[in-house]
């Protein structure tokens, strides 16, 4: 899924709390905004593994919403809402596709790697990929309500995440095949760099 599908979704959980308790509103979503494209900053180094914890984060982002009853400090909060956020982030990514750089050929058995389990959850693929059009239209149906109710720079991020998601929906595909024919450009230090499975055919034989 995209990182703004992941952004939406944590946005449309937080914002029932955020209605409700209005004076949590900012600590809430914005903890929720943040935790929910956290993980994926693992992207370039163990992707899916390394900031990905779907068992620990989900339990992790229980007793972050106990310590928020307990104590509902702004920073409690927020902090709890980072943790729903990264939770339901790692949870989604089992839904969608594979590690490859090529997801919609569906050859991968890597969704999530479970850490405590010590193996990799394999895909379920009721979203083929990150900008499928299912994976669009869910990202279009998590924006309508928070475009509805939030105003001022949240409904603005909503709105920009909502363009981003249409137009990467649109060169998801083209947008590898492009990738692949610049790297056949790039030096070999710089290739080596990149994750495996940036790299196919003879460019992962220049390595
Ligand atoms: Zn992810």
């Amino acid at each position: 899924m995209m990182a703004t599908t992941h952004l939406l979704a944590g946005l449309l959980v937080a914002l029932p709390v955020a209605l409700v308790y209005p004076s949590f509103a900012m600590p809430v979503l914005i903890g929720a905004a943040v935790g929910s494209v956290l993980p994926d900053l693992d992207l370039y180094y163990g992707h899916r593994r390394t900031l990905h914890y779907p068992t620990i984060g989900p339990v992790l982002a229980i007793f972050g919403a106990i310590g928020a009853i307990l104590y509902p400090h702004p920073w409690v909060v927020a902090t709890a809402f980072v943790l729903i956020g990264a939770a339901i982030h790692v949870r989604m990514d089992i839904y969608g596709g594979g590690l490859e750089l090529r997801p919609w050929a569906g050859t991968s058995d890597r969704a999530v790697y479970d850490h405590l389990r010590g193996e990799w959850i394999a895909p379920r693929r009721l979203v083929r990929y990150d900008g499928a059009p299912e994976d669009v239209l869910m990202a279009t149906t998590f924006a309508v309500v928070p475009l509805l109710v939030l105003d001022g720079l949240l409904w603005y991020l909503v709105a920009a995440a909502l363009v981003i998601s249409i137009l990467y929906g649109l060169v998801r595909k083209p947008i590898v095949d492009l990738g692949v024919i610049l790297l056949r450009h790039v030096p070999r230090p710089i290739l080596m760099m990149l994750p495996v499975r940036y790299l196919e055919g003879e460019l992962a034989d220049r390595l």
